[in-house]
């Protein structure tokens, strides 16, 4: 899969494309990630890449030249990418749009910053507009970085052992279960005894009703849309719900 971010502060990227499960995915070939300087497609002796706002009042606003001449650089006639505008105006960003991100070819992140983009952009380019949640943030990059790395765990093969992404929070709907490591007993707190049992069933068992523990005491509210099993409504029945 690949991913592009248009950027003015491509710096910001280094550390995320440096280190930890993106690092790998890129390093195995998996992820072909791209960092644009916006800079770089300016048209001006300044390189600017915003300006004053017409109608007045504070704040600068992101050219829409750059951003437009940096998105044709990138699409050429075989490659019709799919363009995110990191936005707090836009459709919620959750594991559901991780997952209908991760199975596009290749998507591009627009990374605004001061009072957003020239809104041209949104006309000429149509991008599907995500937030990642009611607040603003002073610029792009975090909020796509955040989302590139939702979407590119769940490539196949990104994150070394598949099983441990289906079984995080939200993957079938619910929250993830408790975990432990060494030691077995820590200041005097010690691991469940199931977990030291050797049982895989009854390990198993343990680890789905904790998760809809979880669910039901922290988010109930992901119950009412949660795929739910024979066992789960049984769990469920047992623990206080249905
Ligand atoms: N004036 C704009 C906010 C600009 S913040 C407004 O109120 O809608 C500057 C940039 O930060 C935005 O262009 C966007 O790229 C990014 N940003 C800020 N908050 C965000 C959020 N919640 N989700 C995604 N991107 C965000």
């Amino acid at each position: 899969m690949r991913i592009d971010f248009l950027t003015i502060f491509p710096n910001m990227f280094d550390a995320f494309l440096a280190e930890g499960v993106i690092a790998r995915g890129v390093k195995q070939g998996l992820l072909d990630i791209r960092v644009w300087d916006l800079r770089d497609f300016t048209t001006d002796r300044h390189r600017s890449t915003d300006d004053e706002a017409y109608g007045g009042g504070p704040g600068m606003v992101m050219l829409a030249e750059p951003v437009l001449r940096c998105v044709d650089a990138i699409a050429g006639p075989d490659t019709r990418p799919h363009i995110v505008m990191t936005s707090p105006q836009g459709r919620r960003f959750d594991q559901r749009i991780a997952s209908e991100l991760s199975a596009e070819e290749h998507v591009v992140f627009l990374c605004g910053r001061y009072e957003g983009l020239d809104h041209r952009v949104h006309e000429a380019l149509q991008p599907d507009e995500i937030s990642i949640g009611d607040f603003v943030v002073s610029g792009g990059e975090l909020p796509a970085m955040l989302m590139a790395d939702a979407l590119g765990r769940l490539i196949p093969g990104v994150v070394g052992n598949t099983g441990s992404v289906e079984e995080d929070s939200f993957f079938n709907g619910l929250l993830d279960y408790p975990h432990y490591t060494r030691p077995e007993e820590l200041r005097g707190m010690r691991v469940p005894d199931i977990l030291l049992s050797g049982h895989h069933e009854k390990i198993r068992k343990w680890r789905k009703e904790q998760a809809l523990r979880a669910t039901l005491e922290k988010r109930p509210d992901l119950l009412e849309s949660a795929e739910l099993d024979e066992e789960a409504r049984e769990i469920l029945g047992r623990i206080g719900k249905f």
